[in-house]
């Protein structure tokens, strides 16, 4: 593995989490860029077994998408139906919704993971009572809902802020954020106040949006590490962490 690395010109990289040093911006955007990568793997896996061993961590949970009208057309999905009407296009009741989550009582279920299209019709309180079914039926679940897309859309759609969006939904029961969506910032988990400040000169005026989205996860709630906040494609933020 030596050779590879040295090939691939990561042996300072290597070197450097050997001594058990944290890694720069440029050091992550060179583990992005390079080409190798089993290299790449290689040392993420040995980071991981040297703090973790061989532990490795699941939950079970149950995925549910109360509706797949979405107003969206991302080309690589086949999911969404633009209209309510069009062939093939569903939105749940919240009784059909909650029954998903009934019969799966025997089930020791420990999170909802929910990803919906974005409808352009639905009142705000169908996502809150959405949630506030699933904590009387299951009131220790972990509710993982809601693309950061999503969150920017009610946003959009019910004319109020983000934050506003998140604490609300938060106070129905919102524990989580799944990553994914169309977005493209990664916001990774281990940022704090000076890595978002350094960055802040290349952040365009939509990731704000994530940054509400972040600040607000801070007081309660938690964005997966892969969650996606913006339009701009810039993988060297993919990088910060
Ligand atoms: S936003 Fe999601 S559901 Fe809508 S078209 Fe895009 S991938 Fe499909």
């Amino acid at each position: 593995m030596h050779h590879r690395l040295a090939h691939a010109g990561l042996l300072d990289i290597a070197a450097k989490l050997d001594r058990g040093e944290r890694l720069d911006l440029s050091e992550g955007v060179r583990l992005f860029e390079s080409p190798d990568l089993l290299a790449v793997g290689w040392l993420a896996n040995r980071e991981r077994e040297k703090r973790h061993g061989a532990r490795t961590f699941y939950n079970y949970n149950i995925r549910l998408e109360a509706t797949n009208v979405c107003v969206a057309s991302c080309l690589f999905c086949a999911f969404a139906r633009l209209k309510p009407g069009d062939e093939g296009a569903y939105t749940m009741s919240l009784e059909q919704a909650w029954d998903k989550l009934r019969q799966r009582a025997h089930q020791p279920l420990t999170e909802i993971h929910v990803v919906n299209g974005l409808h352009p019709d639905l009142p705000f309180d169908y996502y809150t009572e959405l949630l506030r079914g699933f904590k009387r039926i299951r009131p220790d679940i972990h509710l993982k809902c809601f693309t950061a897309v999503e969150i920017a859309f009610f946003a959009d759609l019910y004319r109020i802020t983000d934050e506003q969006v998140m604490r609300e939904l938060m106070a129905a029961g919102l524990d989580s954020l799944p990553g994914g969506g169309s977005f493209r910032i990664w916001l990774l988990s281990g940022w704090n106040a000076s890595g978002m400040n350094a960055w802040k000169p290349q952040v365009s005026s939509c990731s704000a949006r994530a940054r509400s989205m972040w600040s607000t996860r801070s007081s309660a709630v938690s964005i997966c590490p892969y969650s996606i906040v913006t339009f701009d494609r810039m993988p060297s933020r993919w990088a910060v962490r």
